[in-house]
């Protein structure tokens, strides 16, 4: 349920709404936008039509919806003005510009996580991304360098100014990816990883939620609002294909989930090409058609010696294909600009 506040609204009717959604045992979720606030009313009750009749009472309440749909923070209902996400320094996700995450499947040495984020920053990426905590297939498979790894990737910022993304698989490590990363990354494998989710949900830190191997585009956004209804806003989404029959490419790219989110989400969606085909053929291919789809972003594996990765070399750009590819994408974007006001329209 969302209740809208008129414009204006006096502080001291506001107080008392709270108080009436707190005494119904519902959790209170606020966004406050240039002329509206709504507040976001989280839990399933069976008072709700008597709650929304109470809420009416008041003076400052506009109006109250009954959300039928399953997400309630992650719709456009609760927050009608699109999410951008500010790392700072100008680092924007969901805004204007197409934000660039790039670097190695895993952070392998100092040396080559140095190397490879000078390589994408020259580029034109703006984020860094790279594995400390590996989820591998295999037990006996390279795992990553752990807290090492960070110390590298943390490094590797301060050269560069690039922003960090890596990824958390256990609970026991949240602290110190607090500590080194600006994006916390929950792979595929976790995207239902329910302790997972509410853990960083609690956070003051950005997350990228990628889309699970086998998950519908529902149980994706009902991931994120586990994110949300913790009170975490800074949710990003990632399409990174799901499994499917065929054996030319490691994962399907579904990139009708681009529209699809958009239709449903006000958070911004980016895709991973990489991880979606799992070859470095169809990546730039597949990073042009999620750009043309209305991708905020895109995240890409950059390897300076694809050949000598210790994971992913398959499917990782070389430096100057990763360079092509940055040119290819720009274009495409700025062309796009174009269709903006057209977006608008159909949306509304
Ligand atoms: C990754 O980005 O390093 C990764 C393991 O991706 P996914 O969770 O999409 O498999
Ligand atoms: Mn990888």
């Amino acid at each position: 349920m969302i209740a809208v506040l008129k414009s204006g609204e006096s502080k001291k009717c506001f107080e008392k709404v709270k108080k009436v959604i707190r005494d119904a045992d519902y959790d209170i979720h606020v966004s406050k936008g240039v002329e509206k606030t709504i507040i976001g009313l989280v839990g399933d009750r069976d008072n709700r039509e008597d709650l929304r009749d109470k809420l009416l009472t008041f003076d400052c309440v506009e109006k109250v919806i009954l959300i039928l749909d399953p997400y309630k923070l992650v719709g456009w209902d609760f927050k009608p003005k699109k999410t951008v996400i500010d790392l700072g320094d100008g680092v924007k996700i969901g805004g204007e510009e197409l934000t660039v995450m790039a670097g190695p499947c895993s952070v392998e040495s100092r040396e080559q996580i140095i190397k490879t984020a000078q390589i994408v920053k020259k580029g034109g990426a703006s984020i860094l991304r790279g594995g400390a905590f590996k989820p591998r297939t295999s037990p006996y498979s390279f795992q990553g360098l752990g807290e090492v790894g960070l110390k590298y990737l943390a490094e590797a910022r301060e050269k560069t100014g690039l922003k960090i993304v890596t990824e958390l698989m256990d609970l026991e490590h949240i602290d110190l990816l607090r500590e080194y990363t600006d994006i916390i990354q929950i792979g595929a494998r976790n995207m239902q990883n329910y302790p997972l989710l509410k853990a960083v949900g609690k956070l003051d830190k950005a997350v990228m939620l990628k889309r699970g191997m086998s998950a519908t585009i529902k149980e994706w956004l009902l991931a994120a609002e586990y994110i949300m209804s913790e009170g975490n806003q800074q949710v990003i989404l990632c399409e990174r294909g799901i499994r499917s029959f065929g054996e030319e490419t490691r994962n399907t790219l579904d990139l009708s989930s681009i529209p699809l989110v958009k239709q449903q989400s006000h958070l911004p969606i980016i895709v991973d090409p990489s991880h979606g085909t799992g070859r470095w053929q169809l990546v730039t291919s597949m990073a042009r058609a999620a750009v043309a789809g209305g991708a905020d972003g895109l995240m890409v594996e950059v390897h300076p010696e694809p050949e000598k990765a210790l994971s992913d070399g398959p499917q990782s750009l070389k430096p100057e294909n990763f360079q092509l590819l940055m040119e290819e994408v720009a274009v495409i974007h700025q062309s796009l600009k174009r269709f903006k006001k057209r977006e608008r329209m159909k949306k509304h």
